[in-house]
């Protein structure tokens, strides 16, 4: 298919030898530029996956290309010296021919070259600006949601609000009415149980300001790929080994089936949705 593009240096092959194959030919060529494109550029969804995968055959192309140039370079060289081997009376007209159907099959590559090339830099750059679109969307939404709390009094009144709301049913009896007592900083069920606002979640326990929870969260959640420094960075945690217990005990929480009660469902806040389905 590709290579009926490229017939007209045939004219100037001699029969390939299995080891002088290009490329393309190889079953595992074009796998292996996926590969490398894939590390270089690492694809997120449909569209992305798809110019990966276009970029794959173009290179492959490309590289196709180039060594039909050389081939036809090195048979045009082959056949002048074969022709001053054996010599005749028409012999210019032979050199002639040998270095037109040589110029011919190289132009002809030189443009197959130049076509793949454009080709595939358009593609690029089509990846490279959807790439750099949904890291600044990212960056944006992480912003955003750092910036949604403030301090630790806004995140204890969106904890207390949770309760309101009938998310934390009671550990004793699943009820989930009750009040707020504010001089012991607790929820006291119907059935006269008493819980803290961090009480099973992810956070219970914890002396760690709740900002630095919420902010913790919300990296993770939000770029799952941050380093734990960063993340300790992005959310005001000042020792490592904290940065490192808050990052473990969230990543846990994460792989848990109730991971948005762990998480105090600030999944639904900062993602829009709980990644329980409930
Ligand atoms: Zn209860």
């Amino acid at each position: 298919m590709e290579l009926n593009t490229l017939n007209g240096l045939s004219v100037c092959h001699p029969r390939t030898p299995t080891d002088k194959l290009p490329p393309l030919l190889r079953a595992d060529r074009q796998a292996t530029i996926h590969e490398s494109l894939v590390q270089a550029y690492p694809p997120q969804g449909p569209i992305e996956h798809l110019l990966i995968r276009q970029l794959a055959g173009c290179a492959a192309l490309l590289e196709l290309s180039d060594q039909a140039i050389l081939a036809a370079q090195q048979q045009g060289a082959l056949e002048v010296l074969r022709l001053l081997d054996n010599a005749t009376s028409d012999h210019e007209t032979r050199y002639l021919l040998a270095g037109t159907l040589n110029s011919a099959a190289v132009d002809r590559g030189i443009t197959q070259t130049q076509k793949h090339t454009r080709r595939f830099m358009a593609l690029l750059d089509r990846l490279l600006d959807l790439q750099a679109r949904r890291r600044a969307d990212k960056g944006a939404r992480l912003d955003e949601a750092i910036a949604r709390f403030r301090n630790d009094q806004q995140c204890r009144d969106y904890l207390i609000q949770r309760r309101f709301d009938g998310r934390c049913p009671c550990s004793s009896c699943g009820s989930i009415g009750g009040a707020w007592i504010d001089t012991r900083r607790c929820w006291q069920c119907r059935c006269g149980r008493q819980a803290g606002l961090l009480a099973d979640t992810v956070a219970a326990r914890s002396q760690l300001p709740l900002l630095c929870w919420f902010r913790a969260i919300a990296v993770v959640l939000i770029r799952p790929t941050t380093t734990t420094a960063e993340m300790a960075k992005l959310s005001g945690i000042e020792r490592p080994a904290t940065a490192s217990d808050v990052n473990k005990r969230i990543r846990d929480a994460l792989l848990h089936g109730d991971a948005t009660r762990l998480l105090m469902d600030l999944d639904r806040v900062f993602l829009g949705t709980p990644l329980d389905s409930d």
